[in-house]
């Protein structure tokens, strides 16, 4: 066993992680992160890379609650569920349910609202500070409606976008050919002029560890599997090091349930499953992320590549890659650009998810020496810079 002592030690090193891990170098505290993987290479790595501070609606809807099983039952669907995973399921599904309830839906919409609101610029500043700045573009995000009927639906959304001062342009079905000129035949847009995108999310997360590496912090390749707290400190079991520390943070993403159980905190986080398929291609279609919103996935203009990224499957941690959800990937998108042929690579990651798609970011019950910082869902990547404030401030007070 090597022994460790640190002040402040983080579990899991994705995006969440290591942007609290480079806040608590700059506030000048020890900080070791413990990753058993290369960090940034889960959920981190694989998503849409869009700074969506207008993604303020949860996934708990009462549209998605009225049509939940014509979702999960259509053969297309960007919603699935294994039906394996459904008894340990249950408790999630029942909350997600209430979480959709009329007045949680909106409740809910407002605490994202607030949480997304400085994103652009929270991560203007981040990217600038990791030497990320030319991986940026901030050319917006279009949405796309097929047909009037799904354009009409959307009129809750976009209202409750309006209330919360979120910054949407309707347009018109040749107004989205006028912004990107592949795109015809849609019966309209919604276009977020204030959206920010990264170009390769995996070479902001390479680009990222290497800032929290040179400030200072130290990573141990190892997974944690207990945190037992003692009169001398938090003692984290970690593969072959045995840490000691004054304050813990879980930020191990969808796997951060059990270590927060662990020390008393019962937390409702499991995971909604997400792919993604890739296109290398040196012209790309696309200047911007563009999301159908009827197949629920984002074409994300990345270099070299199209990523077509999205879905949601409930299923769990440990099952395999369920294949023929990546081909409704690659059929739904080859309808929109019928050249793109066989995709390249295929991948599968976990979105740590709430059922009221509301963050964790807070103390523990149990004491204010651990902190949560986990359950980031759709948005992980948009909250980074705004998580790693909060989780500084909590510990600096
Ligand atoms: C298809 C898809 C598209 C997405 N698109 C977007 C988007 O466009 N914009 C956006 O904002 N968000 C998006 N997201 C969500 C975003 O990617 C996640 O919310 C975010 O990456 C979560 O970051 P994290 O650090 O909490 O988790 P992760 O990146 O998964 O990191 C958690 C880390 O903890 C480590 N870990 C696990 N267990 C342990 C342990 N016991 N000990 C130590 N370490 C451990 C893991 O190895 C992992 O590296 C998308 C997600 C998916 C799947």
């Amino acid at each position: 066993m090597n022994r460790i002592s640190t002040d402040i030690a983080v579990v899991g090193g994705g995006v969440i992680g290591l942007a609290i891990a480079l806040r608590l170098r700059a506030d000048g505290r020890d900080v070791i992160v413990i990753e058993p993987n290369e960090p940034g290479s889960g959920a981190s790595y694989g998503n849409a890379g869009t700074v969506a501070n207008y993604a303020i609606i949860p996934m708990g809807t009462p549209s998605v609650l009225r049509n939940f099983l014509s979702l999960i039952l259509r053969p297309d669907s960007p919603l699935a569920v294994r039906t394996s995973a459904l008894p340990t399921l249950f408790p999630w599904l029942a909350r997600f349910a209430y979480e959709s309830l009329p007045h949680r839906y909106r409740e809910n919409a407002g605490r994202i609202a607030e949480l997304v609101s400085d994103a652009a610029s929270a991560w203007t500043e981040f990217a600038s500070e990791i030497g990320a700045s030319n991986l940026l573009s901030a050319k917006g995000c279009l949405y796309l409606y097929e047909t009037r009927k799904a354009f009409r639906a959307a009129d809750a959304d976009i209202e409750l976008r309006r209330n919360y001062g979120v910054s949407q342009e309707l347009l018109s079905g040749g107004e989205v050919a006028q912004l990107e000129p592949r795109l015809t035949g849609f019966e309209g847009g919604l276009f977020f002029p204030r959206a920010i995108n990264l170009s390769d999310p995996g070479e902001v997360m390479r680009l990222l560890s290497s800032a929290v590496e040179r400030a200072g912090a130290e990573f141990l390749r190892a997974s944690v599997t207990t945190i037992v707290r003692e009169r001398s400190g938090l003692r984290i079991a970690a593969s072959a090091y045995d840490v000691l520390a004054r304050t813990v943070v879980i930020a191990a993403g969808a796997h951060s349930r059990k270590l927060a159980a662990s020390l008393g905190d019962a937390v409702q986080l499991d995971t909604e499953r997400g792919y993604h398929i890739e296109y290398d291609m040196p012209e790309l279609p696309i200047e911007r992320p563009v999301c159908p919103t009827a197949n629920g996935f984002y074409f994300c203009p990345m270099q070299g590549r199209l990523r077509v990224a999205g879905l949601v499957e409930l299923g769990g941690l440990t099952a395999p890659a369920n294949l023929q959800l990546t081909r409704t990937l690659a059929s739904n998108a080859s309808r929109v650009f019928p050249e793109l042929g066989v995709p390249n690579r295929s991948w599968l990651g976990f979105r740590p998810s709430m059922p009221n798609s509301v963050p964790v970011i807070r103390p523990s019950k149990t004491g204010s020496d651990v902190i949560l910082a986990f359950g980031h869902g759709h948005i992980g990547l948009t909250l980074a810079p705004r998580t790693a404030r909060l989780v500084s401030a909590m510990l600096t007070t």
